[in-house]
């Protein structure tokens, strides 16, 4: 059984607060859940007050905030705003005649998106996916043969850039397309390394470096630093 209630940030936004009793709990959590819905989720022994767990997240109000605060807003990918993926500022523009997509100069800075109008983020994104991988293949194909994957898979996660599996299978979060070129380009070189070092040794970060260049140190910071906004589209 759980009751539903309300929290209203300083901003205005209203966070649905959902109260659950749980069997054998001691005490009160509070799981603040950010993402395109935003809740809060509290459990508490079911001998604890509604009243008091409401008191309770008003005197925690201060780090709630800052959880809401930090999490990414989302901005919607709408015709005719410019985005920037793969390093090139692009302007999105919609056509419901046209079947696919196509850029509609040679620079590339211009993409028409066919299909439905209901349907244009998702298009946007099917194909920012598909041009990542084309690049991640392009920048593989750059190094000795030794280190080309199996197998190559883009996946949504927010905690790993990348990742190697022993048996030689790579897989990126497809919103590195949102990160400069060169960072993206890192993590392509991180994980291609792990296919001859499974660990973060001295010898591993050599052999990043002899595949990447000079710059890391740069690429990683950027990454620690800004790797947020990588979730602020879809
Ligand atoms: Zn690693």
């Amino acid at each position: 059984m759980s009751e539903e209630h309300i929290f209203i940030l300083t901003n205005g936004q209203k966070i649905p607060v959902i109260i659950n009793n749980r069997r054998g709990a001691h005490n009160v959590t509070l799981r603040p859940k950010i993402g395109k819905n935003p809740e809060i989720h509290i459990s508490k022994p079911w001998m604890t007050s509604t009243s008091f767990v409401l008191k309770f997240l008003e005197s925690k109000r201060k780090w709630v905030e800052k959880v809401f605060d930090a999490a990414p807003q989302k901005e919607e990918i709408k015709p005719g705003m410019t985005i920037e993926f793969l390093g090139r500022n692009v302007k999105l523009m919609h056509d419901g005649g046209l079947r696919g997509n196509c850029y509609t100069n040679e620079e590339k800075t211009i993409l028409c998106i066919g299909g439905g109008a209901d349907m244009f983020e998702r298009r946007v994104r099917d194909f920012v996916k598909e041009e990542l991988l084309q690049e991640i293949k392009i920048i593989i194909k750059t190094t000795p043969r030794e280190y080309w994957p199996r197998h190559i898979t883009l996946r949504d996660t927010s905690s790993r850039w990348g990742s190697c599996s022993a048996t030689g299978n790579v897989s990126f979060s497809w919103r590195l397309a949102f990160a400069p070129y060169e960072v993206m380009r890192y993590v392509v070189m991180h994980e291609l390394s792990h296919r001859k070092h499974m660990d973060h040794s001295k010898e591993f970060w050599a052999n990043v470096s002899e595949l990447y260049g000079f710059g890391v140190e740069r690429a990683k910071r950027w990454l620690s630093q800004n790797g947020q906004s990588l979730q602020r589209y879809f």
